[in-house]
């Protein structure tokens, strides 16, 4: 069997068939564009759809159905997409309905990051635990959370949104109201942000860590703050579900070591027990392909 797994994201699409093995077949990347209507862009990631089964040559009897991962807030039990920050035209737009009316086969959605975490317990860093959170530190950051095997979904399937999370109020006002938010401190804008204010010169959120690595005394400051943001976070995380391993993916993970060791050492201090204390911090392995794949796992390992 195959599944389609689709992955819509702030800046881009992708759209791949995925063997019940994991093996990608084929896989179509399409950038997806803030003026265009949602309906528009559904359209084009169908066409996307029907000419990877064509390429591939399947018949619909071969393909389980479809998996759809995106940014929340969403309602998974309505099949919408609600009206996530970075595709501010998407409000209300019922995507598996509009999917399903192309597609005679299954159509199912899921937060992203919580196919992510799936993703990862299907192929990657969490194969084999039962319980383990997934953070992704990326343009926002996100949460999906396993726990006894079954993925934590909540009333409409947006469980696992930390970004806002509390952890450092000292550090100012998130949009949303709340002070020191965790996605206002450590996500990959955030430090893009606040390291070329700091510098005086615009800079990328990897040229603030190399600046972090050449010693620069003003943003390593600022580093070690998000650093804690994120150590104070995993804590809570550890303290709040229990789990074998936290695990860490998004674009600002590849900043490996530091990140990972800061993480680890915040949990190997102030969790509260000795068991807590020794939870693994791991990157995540699925990076490139998280996305479809953990779109395709909704198809193949639904809810586990
Ligand atoms: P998305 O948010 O669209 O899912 P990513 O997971 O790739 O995308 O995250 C993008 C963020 O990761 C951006 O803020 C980017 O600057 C940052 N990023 C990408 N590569 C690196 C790197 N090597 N080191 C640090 N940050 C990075
Ligand atoms: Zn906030």
């Amino acid at each position: 069997k195959y599944a389609v797994g689709v992955d819509i994201g702030g800046t881009k699409a992708a759209a791949a068939v995925v063997a019940e093995t994991g093996e990608i077949l084929k896989k179509t990347v399409i950038p997806t564009d803030g003026t265009v209507a949602p309906e528009e862009m559904i359209e084009r990631i169908s066409r996307v759809i029907s000419k990877l089964i064509k390429e591939t040559g399947l018949q619909a009897g071969d393909l389980s159905g479809i998996g759809i991962g995106a940014p929340g807030p969403l309602d998974t039990k309505r099949g919408a997409i609600h009206s996530p920050p970075y595709l501010p035209r998407w409000i209300d737009v019922p995507v598996v309905q509009l999917m399903a009316q192309r597609f005679s086969i299954p159509v199912l959605l899921e937060n992203d990051a919580n196919a992510a975490a799936l993703a990862e317990k299907w192929l990657g860093a969490a194969r084999g635990l039962n319980d383990f959170v997934y953070v992704t530190v990326s343009t926002g950051i996100g949460a999906g959370i396993v726990s006894d095997g079954r993925l934590v979904s909540g009333r409409r399937g947006n469980a696992g949104e930390i970004g806002h999370m509390v952890v450092d109020p000292s550090f100012g006002r998130c949009f949303c109201g709340l002070y020191g938010c965790l996605e206002l401190i450590a996500s990959g804008t955030s430090i893009a942000k606040h390291g070329s204010v700091i510098s005086g010169r615009t800079l990328s959120t990897k040229e603030v860590f190399d600046l972090y690595r050449a010693g620069d005394a003003a943003i390593m400051e600022f580093v070690d703050r998000v650093f804690h943001a994120l150590g104070t976070a995993a804590v809570s995380l550890v303290n709040t579900f229990d789990p074998e391993a936290i695990i860490i993916g998004g674009g600002v993970s590849q900043v490996g070591d530091p990140l990972f060791k800061a993480v680890q050492t915040h949990i190997s201090r102030y969790a509260l027990d000795a068991v807590g204390r020794q939870t693994q911090v791991v990157p995540a392995q699925l990076n490139q392909s998280e996305g479809v794949i953990g779109a395709a796992a909704l198809c193949f390992q639904p809810g586990s």
